[in-house]
């Protein structure tokens, strides 16, 4: 089973227009040749996602949001539905960061029925997931993110849905689990993925690392076994930065 790999940008609250012109320098430098190795998504904020579907074309960047509401449409001031991102030109919606399940208290359930709503309106959902310097510390990685896995991920998810481990302490922070802890956590991810889809559909599924990839730790961090592409967050916001990662593809 090949599975494409997916380097998949996240800024987070960060840029205004200005910032569409790394968006269009990232399109300028994806050949064809890196396009055949390695799919490259931004998830900018919603309201350059519009504008950035312009300026990447429908055959270089693919875009995804940051969040999506559970409903399709309704009484949800300051939400956006899954429908309404697809409409601005993503394909994708990260659901789950670590960061709205902290700042709005996300539960696993919410997130599922946020992935669930992604498929439904045709977004491929980037669920993410990762345990806290806490729960690693206690020896409780495996059990958290196993948990997390089982109660975000929709059971009858299609296999093109994209699974992210982001160990919350690495993220922002300039740390990375050893490469032996990633192959063990992502053997472990693929191992729950196919407990949860069945059907051998987790070996279709990509397993994203994230948590601080850096042009200078790409390569081997990508080149685990078990990791089909990164989640980037400081990374992506440059586009020399981001390209730098994905071309440990090439
Ligand atoms: C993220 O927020 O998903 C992330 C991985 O951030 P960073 O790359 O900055 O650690």
């Amino acid at each position: 089973m090949t599975r494409r790999p997916l380097v998949a940008g996240n800024w987070k609250m960060n840029g205004l227009r200005a910032a569409l012109a790394e968006i269009g320098a990232m399109g300028a430098s994806y050949d064809a040749a890196l396009e055949a190795r390695a799919e490259l998504v931004i998830c900018p904020p919603a309201t350059l996602l519009a504008l950035a579907a312009e300026i990447a074309g429908p055959a270089s960047i693919g875009l995804g949001g940051q969040d999506c509401h559970p409903a399709s449409r309704g009484a949800h001031t300051g939400d956006l539905s899954a429908a309404m991102l697809k409409d601005a030109g993503a394909s994708y919606v990260i659901v789950g960061h670590s960061e709205r399940r902290v700042d709005h208290g996300e539960t696993d359930a919410l997130i599922q029925t946020k992935a669930r709503a992604a498929i439904q309106a045709g977004l491929i959902p980037i669920v993410c997931v990762g345990e806290t310097r806490a729960e690693r510390d206690a020896g409780r990685a495996t059990e958290i993110v196993g948990a997390q896995i089982m109660a975000s991920l929709p059971s009858d998810a299609p296999q093109s849905v994209v699974l992210a481990y982001e160990p919350v302490w690495a993220i922002g922070a300039g740390l990375t689990p050893t490469t032996a802890d990633i192959a063990q956590m992502h053997a472990f991810a693929r191992e729950t993925v196919e407990a949860r889809l069945g059907g051998g559909k987790s070996a279709a599924v990509r397993i994203l690392y994230g948590g601080s990839v850096k042009p200078g730790n790409a390569a081997e961090l990508l080149g685990v076994a078990n990791v089909d592409g990164a989640l980037v967050g400081g990374a992506s916001l440059r586009a020399a930065d981001f390209l730098a990662i994905a071309e440990a593809y090439r």
